[in-house]
């Protein structure tokens, strides 16, 4: 275990810490360096339990979108979809160690089809339900820390709650929690919350619910509702967390949208536009089979080509499915006054749902902006709560005890940072731009991030269960 052998002098309110272990506050030994840290705030790294960088740590090790925001360890395979087999993975990445630690859920999806294979479009039989659990627990065995689901996605939302529960129940006997993106963010919210919390009840899993939010005209401003569901699920006992990242606009691919999958029925599409509050809303971001498309919004494209914003959906969706593939894109159908409801909740972790190369800013700017916008200009939290929601909150639905927090004998995952100058810079026209005020970044004790520059060290390490 590598302790940090700086000496911290800080002048902030809450954090005036001494961590040379054999000389707290005294001076430090002669051949230690001594940091003058005074203006800056000291927490323990930012821990990002939904992180989409399997791909992204191959090419980019460095991970400066990642560290640039303070995040020392990122948590891969959620949305059910992890990389397979799970030994194989944690094997490379400890060959070929990132900026920061990296730890995985195994993807309920990944394990469908490895069982289903292309014959997914239904319920899985009991023979294969007790294969998809086989292959849960050796993923568990092999190091995985738990379970993730996306049930809105194309393999994983052909299961039932039967299939999820009897993986889930082993991921429990293992020690492992359930992290989910539920079946439904839009009009169906509320039922797609029961089957989570039916889950979590009927199988003691502890629950994370990935990326909270109300994603449709039908549910906005029902954040009231859904936190009260919640709160009294809590109170009969269900371990239930949450994270949100701190934008109104989700990311993902064009077909999310129209949730009866009836892509080129006129009606469903359209009735799927007016729930996102309109094709203004819905701006593509990639699309390989006509690259123009990207950074349009669907109602721009609609008129640059004659067509109805329908129309120009229907034809996006059909010249994808030619190409085997789909427009990637990002919806702006989330209102502030539910975000903010959500990051109110004690509950409510930081998480940003992005990784290297995310062409979301909220890959590059999720921890920044939550401590320069909702902590320093909103004056939505209190600074020490919105750090909480980043570090030790995060860290005990990981059920680490020794990350997450500054104590004499934890890993020195530290992040110091300035509290007047913190913000994000990234944007929906500029997702990678770098954010400011992450001063220094420390993973396992040693230097990643220094002043705006990576130092280029790779300390990260695998973080198996
Ligand atoms: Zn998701």
């Amino acid at each position: 275990m590598k302790r940090c052998a700086f000496l911290l002098i800080l002048s902030f309110f809450f954090v005036f810490v001494s961590f040379s272990q054999s000389a707290p506050a005294s001076l430090p030994h002669k051949d230690e360096k001594v940091l003058d840290a005074r203006g800056l705030v000291l927490a323990p790294g930012f821990i990002d339990i939904h992180n989409h960088s399997t791909e992204g740590l191959d090419s980019d090790p460095l991970a400066e979108t990642q560290i640039a925001q303070g995040i020392t360890t990122a948590i891969q395979g959620p949305d059910g979809g992890s990389p397979w087999p799970i030994a194989s993975w944690l094997e490379t990445r400890r060959k070929d160690p990132a900026a920061l630690n990296v730890a995985v859920l195994v993807g309920h999806a990944t394990i469908r089809e490895q069982v289903m294979g292309a014959d997914f479009k239904r319920f899985a039989t009991p023979a294969e339900i007790q294969k998809m659990a086989d292959l849960t627990e050796q993923a568990m065995n092999e190091g995985a820390l738990g379970l993730s689901s996306g049930l809105e996605y194309e393999v994983g939302s052909y299961s039932n709650t039967d299939e999820l529960i009897a993986m889930a129940r082993v991921a429990t006997k293992r020690g492992g929690f359930y992290m989910t993106h539920i079946r439904d963010e839009a009009d169906k919210s509320f039922e797609a919350l029961s089957e989570e919390i039916e889950i979590g009840e009927r199988t003691h899993i502890p629950v994370e619910h990935s990326h909270i939010k109300l994603g449709t005209v039908g549910v906005w401003g029902k954040a009231p509702d859904y936190i009260r569901i919640i709160n009294a699920a809590r109170k009969r006992g269900v371990d239930f967390l949450a994270d949100c990242y701190p934008y109104e606009a989700w990311a993902s691919n064009i077909k999310v949208i129209v949730p009866n999958k009836q892509y080129e029925d006129p009606a469903s599409v359209e009735k799927a536009i007016a729930d996102l509050g309109g094709p203004d809303h819905l701006t593509i971001t990639e699309f390989k089979p006509n690259p123009a498309y990207a950074g349009h919004t669907l109602a721009e494209l609609a008129k640059s080509n004659n067509l109805s914003p329908v129309e120009m959906y229907i034809r996006i969706i059909r010249e994808g499915d030619a190409a085997g593939t789909e427009a990637g894109v990002i919806g702006h159908s989330m209102i502030e006054s539910d975000v903010k409801a959500f990051y109110r909740q004690p509950w409510v972790m930081v998480a940003s749902d992005g990784g290297i190369g995310m062409p979301h800013p909220r890959g590059a700017g999720t921890f920044p902006r939550v401590l320069g916008l909702f902590v320093r200009e909103k004056h939505w939290l209190a600074l020490p709560e919105a750090v909480r929601k980043m570090t030790s909150l995060p860290a005990r639905r990981l059920g680490w005890k020794d990350r997450g927090v500054i104590r004499p004998g934890a890993f020195a995952d530290l992040v110091l940072f300035n509290p007047d100058a913190v913000i994000d810079r990234s944007t929906f026209e500029h997702p990678r731009e770098l954010p400011v005020g992450i001063e220094k970044v420390f993973v396992n004790g040693v230097l990643v991030w220094n002043s705006g520059v990576a130092t280029g060290a790779r300390p990260g390490r695998v973080l198996a269960r």
